[in-house]
């Protein structure tokens, strides 16, 4: 393998690591500042300043200051706006490709295409001039009654540290879209891409405050939920941090949306094409972000009567995945976000093997040698697992997948549905009708058949179950950030 330059070498510009409030860079904060490492090396990346309560309460009163401005737009005007920003985002993609691969140690990809953000951005802003009210048939007569979708104010979006710029923009978009202001929250561990987001939107011709991007840790979330000037919260994070949300959010009664975990099932029935399957699970659960991902298949629940030819292509799938530094050749998947969290991992993986939760096929160390200094967890497969234990039901947020057999299709639903979450779900079938039932008959938000549903911007994503509620995408994701006004008007002449 050889390696390529750092990324800190391919970045043209330092990227910052102040708060962006009223259009401002904030450097000096009341939380004080932190070190943000490198999931690669271990090594610091940046200093980065961190908002406290006070400059929480700063960003939510700019956020409200901007909403005249923003509504003094034409309808027009805002799209066009929301469109330069998706096009500056684009006219950036390899500054930020590469700031994701430092922060999040996710292996740098060749581009193929806009990418994920710049689409949701382009598809919302198409909405801008398209949010139409009714009018309403009354009873008694001679009145006029008409709804006009309204804004809810300042919205607040709390993003976990895996969205990045992607879940900022599957909320703070819709919400500017809508004519709401916003103050985004980053989750204080990877926030460098998130500032340079805001940036471009300053740049695009957002009015300064309309869009305010104040990394900080739990007490900066709490100040923005218990924040009387909130009204609306977008939350993506665990289960833990939303009971925490919505506490807080019960003091002023603010509306919440969750976007919460999962431990999606990837059904594997006998007739299905399995190196699809196999390929398309294991690139999803262990690949991708390191298995750190919400909506991840982290159960693959096979068929008897194939399960044996499934483990053993999974096994080796599994261990023939190249794992190493995001800006390494070659290499298939990175670090996950901290010690704590690899530590975490192989602690799960280790009380899984000691409980007998099923059988360890591959992997379950972290690894060392070149790659001690970051933080690097084998690919990891547990074979014969039962769903009732534990590997089977908690979110692992690390690359560890369960294989688990099951008899026939009300076995393979029945499991699949045992679990606390609902967020995704992959059936592999070539029986089209049993596509259908099974897809209809998922616990779950988003269902892919015989491939990962890629979550299109136009459609709506969101979970059931605990899971969480509401929705990101679609025409449902803009009118999460809407509200209908009634308006009755007596026609009744003299
Ligand atoms: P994950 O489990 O995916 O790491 P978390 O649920 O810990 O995510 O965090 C998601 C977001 O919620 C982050 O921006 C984090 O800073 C924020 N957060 C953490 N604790 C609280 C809290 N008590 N109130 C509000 N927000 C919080």
């Amino acid at each position: 393998m050889t390696m390529a330059a750092s990324g800190h070498d391919l970045l043209k510009t330092v990227p910052s690591g102040d708060l962006l409030i009223g259009g401002e860079r904030v450097h000096d904060t009341t939380a004080g500042a932190r070190e943000q490492l490198d999931p690669s090396t271990g090594g610091r990346l940046a200093t980065v300043s961190l908002a406290g309560p006070s400059e929480i309460d700063t960003a939510v009163q700019s956020a409200r200051d901007a909403q005249e401005e923003w509504l003094g737009l034409s309808p027009a005007q805002r799209r066009d706006v929301i469109l330069r920003f998706a096009q500056l985002l684009d006219d950036c993609h390899e500054e930020m490709s590469i700031l994701r691969s430092l922060e999040l140690g996710a292996p740098l990809k060749k581009r193929r295409g806009a990418n994920m953000a710049v689409e949701y951005m382009r598809y919302f802003a198409g909405w801008v001039d398209k949010l139409e009210g009714s009018t309403i048939p009354v009873h008694p007569g001679l009145a006029l009654d008409y709804t006009v979708p309204e804004p809810y104010g300042t919205v607040a979006a709390i993003t976990p540290w895996n969205g990045g710029v992607v879940s900022a923009a599957m909320k703070a978009i819709p919400a500017l879209v809508a004519g709401n202001t916003v103050v985004v929250k980053p989750a204080e561990l990877a926030v460098l891409s998130l500032l340079r987001f805001g940036e471009l939107g300053l740049a695009a011709g957002l009015p300064p405050g309309a869009l305010n991007i104040v990394p900080g840790a739990a007490d900066a979330g709490q100040a923005l939920v218990t924040h009387p000037g909130v009204d609306k919260i977008s939350f993506t994070g665990g289960g833990a941090t939303a009971r925490e949300v919505l506490r807080g959010a019960a003091t002023n009664l603010t509306p919440v949306i969750l976007e919460l975990g999962g431990k999606s099932a990837s059904i594997v029935f006998e007739d299905a094409d399995i190196d699809t399957a196999v390929a398309t699970t294991v690139g999803l659960a262990l690949a991708t972000m390191s298995g750190q991902g919400c909506v991840l298949p982290t159960r693959l629940v096979a068929q008897d009567t194939v399960y044996d030819a499934v483990e053993q292509r999974v096994v080796e799938a599994a261990s023939s995945l190249v794992v190493g530094r995001a800006f390494d050749e070659g290499v298939q998947i990175g670090p996950v976000i901290t010690e704590a969290a690899c530590e975490h991992i192989i602690g799960e993986v280790e009380a899984a093997v000691s409980r007998g939760d099923g059988r360890l096929l591959t992997g379950g160390a972290r690894l060392g040698g070149d790659l001690a200094d970051g933080f690097f967890v084998e690919p990891t497969v547990f074979g014969s697992v039962d769903n009732s234990s534990p590997i089977a039901r908690t979110e692992i947020f690390g690359p560890v997948l369960s294989l688990i057999r099951f008899g026939d299709e009300a076995e393979a639903l029945s499991i699949a549905n045992d679990s606390p979450y609902g967020l995704g779900g992959l059936v592999f079938t070539r029986d089209v009708a049993r596509a259908h039932r099974v897809a209809g008959r998922l616990q779950a938000g988003s269902v892919g058949v015989n491939a990962f549903a890629p979550m299109p911007a136009s459609a709506p994503f969101g979970g059931v179950k605990q899971s969480g509620y509401g929705r990101e995408g679609g025409l449902a994701g803009v009118e999460e950030f809407l509200r209908p006004k009634n308006v009755y008007v007596d026609l009744s002449g003299p």
